[in-house]
């Protein structure tokens, strides 16, 4: 059992949640620029890493936002929220209930190697 209790993130979520750690990361370098302001250098240094985190991170979001538009809205049948599914295999946002959108796919253990592109492919020449 205790392979099957592992919680799968749906991937929307993980990717904010790395947008947000880099926010804080690019904070944290400025905060520590304001205490190497002695040696101008460093701070400098700190400070410019600390704005490209947060320039990153900014496009990290933009990039969220991109993919959401593409993702496929779905209720839940766990929970019955909607959440968004990217890929052939996903987590519920809400729950984290495992989700998929091929039907073979059913009942088997999840598992990222579905959204491969290899995988993908060999779906798609199923259903033409
Ligand atoms: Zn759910």
């Amino acid at each position: 059992m205790s392979q099957q209790d592992i919680v799968y993130k749906s991937k929307i979520n993980k990717i904010r949640s790395f947008a947000l750690i880099l926010i804080f990361v690019g904070f944290a370098f400025m905060y520590g620029g304001i205490f190497a302001r002695n040696m101008s250098w460093l701070m400098y240094l700190l400070f410019i890493f600390g704005i490209l985190s947060i320039i990153l991170s900014t496009v990290v979001y933009f990039w969220i936002g991109m993919l959401s538009t593409k993702a496929i809205p779905i209720i839940c049948p766990n929970c019955e929220k909607q959440t968004k599914m990217l890929g052939v295999v996903d987590a519920c946002m809400h729950c984290r209930q495992p989700l998929t959108l091929d039907k073979d796919l059913e009942g088997k253990e999840f598992d990222e190697k579905y959204n491969r592109r290899s995988y993908r492919k060999k779906v798609k020449e199923k259903l033409n």
